[in-house]
């Protein structure tokens, strides 16, 4: 059956049309289940029916043409209910109906499962018998996987319009709002799969380490494989996963790898040539054989080594050049894949995974690229298409029409205007109406420019991610490269506090070189539980933090991901014996340094309740806040599917910032917000009524929120905080903030629902 599903599912994907996609899988199901019948009905919910779109059983000529209201019969019953309905009698059931022109009336066994993507039915997909039998779990569970093979067919064909036979296709799509802003250019897709034929034969001179390459690949894979099988039996019933067990088997395969290991060392290949020639040696094999199903895995012996091939090549940089600026489009936009593409040409983004708070939306916002994310779509056939992507409320137009491009440039011209009028007022201090002084410092790291641009204008650097130098380079970079980096940060800010976070990998930072193979990377081995138990990478970088800040008296260091007390102590005894050794160093040529201060990120809710403790070992707090709303509300802060339930402004994350304010407050603490929504206007507001008076953010919200804090009174704010806390929803609470927003004359900050 397992042979059957998967022949079946590559007809479905391999199809050249979901007209012929649905005849396939009308025929081969019927002959797989040994039924007399397959039929796949389609929703025309406008038209609140469906239509009999492809059949194997049905009288043929009915095909197309056949409707049937949602409200009746069986097949109606399934849509209604979206549940499958499995019936040994059809025609004793009080919703069958009878239908004189598909010949339906010989036939008593009934088996419809609805097909859905995203929550919406999008048809229903039947087997019929003429023998009166219930169909067992095995075929319930293969129609099911079969119907959610055939959602997504259907559903890219839908965005390209053609299930209404036109010729353009749907234009306005929703997705997640990660990014604000509007952007119009044409897309350029992103996409990593290579072909075994693609790779030229190379040698290389150094087999260590086309040897290491190899590993990681293999590793990389094993986790892409892992997701994908994980993906799979979410949506679908448990047997589909199965497929990808057969991929990791060949992809560990011992004869497979060693071959490939031998043409590395013995013949000098580099990696990706290495596994092209052993690939096609073992393809020819099992091509080659007589049984059917040794035949078939040749061509998952193919997609496993183009999957590793693909990721053999992408674990070096590219160089990418465009003649005019693009929308980057990809599966999974990833922090380091935006940063790679030249700032200039970039205007928008669109990924298919990831949501408001993954690291690579966080980079679009502190570039200023508009960003949407979780949507759906066919990417090969929108390469070069003119996209408008409308990062304000996560909506991305295909092939705009003149009227709604002339309106979209209308707004982009007004956008550009108020930021004119906001980056005019930036030089100036933030100070509210009522005369109180609030630091807005800048997250930095992600972006190099961001780090210069702000010159002006920040207070400061309250969050330098410094595991994103990590990120970019092949191998750790070493402590001299680290210090000359953070030395040119240092010095950048004279006079200003720059406060460094100690490395923050793991969960969505993975570094190229450290794979980590975890089935909850966010809840794994990440932040500091990562650099404590390598205390040779954590010493050597706070080695080079202190050695960059000779000479200069703005340094503080921050530890990421605090856990408990015990982890504070370490960072706290691992601090003190780096400052000794660099201050013996700089000491023989008679310079010094200070002792920095030390402080703890509060973003997993354990540390809430250990505030009083750790009060004792840190000089100062500060709230991540993206994480803390992750972890608070068991939310995955990267997965579009619950980016609707991923909520700053939650009950629970509100009074949580709150207590930190208040215990920061009587243990005398200086404490900062460093995550997100600092950055947002309404939740700067909400913050300062907290008592919160410093906050980091990314370059792009520095001017819009210092513009907000010039015109908000913490006088007029403290009453909307204390009825805001008594809400027991977040809309509440942010309508009581908009409404001032509105009061102070910046409703245009708002989301807009243009
Ligand atoms: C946070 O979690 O809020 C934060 C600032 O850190 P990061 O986004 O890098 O995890
Ligand atoms: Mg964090």
């Amino acid at each position: 059956m397992l042979t059957a599903l998967r022949q079946i599912v590559e007809g479905v994907t391999l199809a050249p049309s979901l007209q012929e996609a649905m005849h396939t899988l009308a025929a081969q199901t019927r002959k797989a289940m040994e039924v007399d019948c397959c039929s796949i009905y389609l929703s025309e919910a406008q038209r609140r029916r469906y239509r009999l779109a492809a059949t194997d059983g049905l009288t043929p000529e009915a095909a197309g043409k056949t409707v049937l209201p949602f409200d009746e019969g069986l097949v109606g019953l399934v849509g209604r209910r979206e549940e499958l309905i499995n019936l040994a009698d059809a025609p004793a059931h009080p919703s069958f109906k009878y239908l004189p022109e598909v010949g339906e009336e010989e036939f008593h066994s009934f088996l419809g499962v609805p097909i859905m993507h995203q929550r919406r039915v999008l048809g229903v997909l039947v087997v019929q018998q003429r023998e009166s039998r219930q169909f067992d779990e095995t075929d319930e569970s293969f129609l099911v996987t079969l119907a959610a093979q055939l959602a997504g067919r259907i559903a890219h064909a839908e965005v390209k319009g053609i299930l209404l036979n036109q010729h353009h296709w749907r234009r306005t799509l929703k997705g997640v709002a990660a990014s604000p802003g509007l952007a119009i250019a044409k897309a350029w897709i992103w996409q990593p799969k290579l072909e075994l034929a693609q790779i030229n034969l190379k040698h290389s001179d150094d087999p260590e380490l086309q040897c290491e390459l190899l590993q990681q690949a293999v590793l990389q894979v094993q986790m892409d494989l892992d997701g994908l099988a994980l993906r799979f039996r979410e949506s679908v019933a448990k047997d589909s996963g199965a497929i990808f067990e057969i991929y990791q088997h060949l992809l560990t395969d011992p004869a497979y790898m060693r071959q490939i290991e031998q043409a590395i060392r013995q013949e000098s290949w580099s990696a990706a040539s290495a596994v092209r020639q052993v690939t096609e040696r073992f393809i020819a094999q099992f091509e080659a054989m007589s049984d059917p199903y040794l035949r078939e895995r040749a061509l998952d012996l193919r997609d496993v080594a183009q999957r590793l091939l693909s990721r053999l090549a992408h674990s070096h940089h590219e160089e990418y050049e465009f003649d005019e600026p693009v929308v980057l489009m990809a599966e999974e936009v990833t922090a380091t894949l935006l940063a790679e593409i030249p700032r200039d040409r970039l205007v928008g983004m669109v990924s298919m995974r990831g949501a408001v708070n993954s690291h690579a939306a966080i980079l679009a916002r502190a570039l200023g690229i508009p960003a949407v994310m979780g949507l759906d779509l066919p990417l090969a056939e929108l390469d070069q298409r003119l996209l408008v992507v409308d990062g304000n409320i996560g909506e991305l137009i295909i092939e705009p029409n003149p009227s709604v491009l002339e309106e979209y440039q209308q707004l982009i011209r007004q956008a550009k205007a108020f930021d004119a009028l906001v980056g005019g007022e930036s030089h100036l201090p933030s100070v509210t109406r009522d005369g109180v002084r609030i630091s807005v410092l800048l997250n930095a790291g992600l972006s190099v420019d961001s780090e210069n641009a702000m010159l002006d204008v920040a207070d400061g650097i309250g969050l330098y991610r410094t595991e994103i130098p990590f990120m970019l380079h092949d191998s750790f970079p070493s402590e001299q490269e680290q210090t000359t980096r953070y030395r040119a940060i240092l010095a950048n800010y004279p006079n200003r506090p720059v406060c460094m976070r100690t490395l923050d990998v793991g969960g969505d930072k993975p570094l190229p070189y450290l794979p980590i193979v975890e089935d909850n990377p966010f809840l794994g081995w990440r932040g500091i539980r990562l650099t404590l138990d390598h205390p040779e990478l954590f010493l050597s970088q706070l080695k080079a933090m202190l050695r960059a800040s000779e000479q200069q008296d703005n340094l503080s260091i921050m530890l990421p991901m605090v856990t408990s007390l015990s982890e504070v102590q370490a960072g706290r005894r691992l601090l003190d014996q780096a400052w000794l050794e660099v201050s013996e160093e700089l000491g023989r040529r008679g310079s010094s340094i200070r002792y920095p201060s030390l402080g703890a990120m509060i973003e997993v809710p354990a540390a809430l309740y250990i505030l009083p403790e750790m009060a004792a070992y840190v000089d100062f707090w500060s709230v991540g806040s993206n994480d803390l709303t992750q972890y608070l509300l068991a939310v995955d802060r990267n997965n579009s599917r619950v980016a609707d339930i991923y909520d700053a402004f939650h009950p629970a994350v509100i009074r949580a910032l709150y207590q930190v304010a208040n215990e920061a407050h009587q243990h005398a603490k200086p404490v900062s917000v460093c995550g997100e929504l600092a950055g947002d206007p309404l939740g700067v507001l909400v913050l300062m009524a907290m008592g919160y008076r410093r906050f980091s953010m990314n370059l792009s919200s520095i001017p819009k929120i210092k513009y907000v804090i010039r015109r908000a009174s913490l006088e007029e704010l403290q009453p909307l905080l204390e009825l805001g806390l008594k809400q027991d929803n977040s809309a509440a609470l942010k309508s009581l903030f908009s409404g001032y927003l509105e009061q102070i004359g910046l409703a245009s900050l708002l989301p807009s629902k243009h």
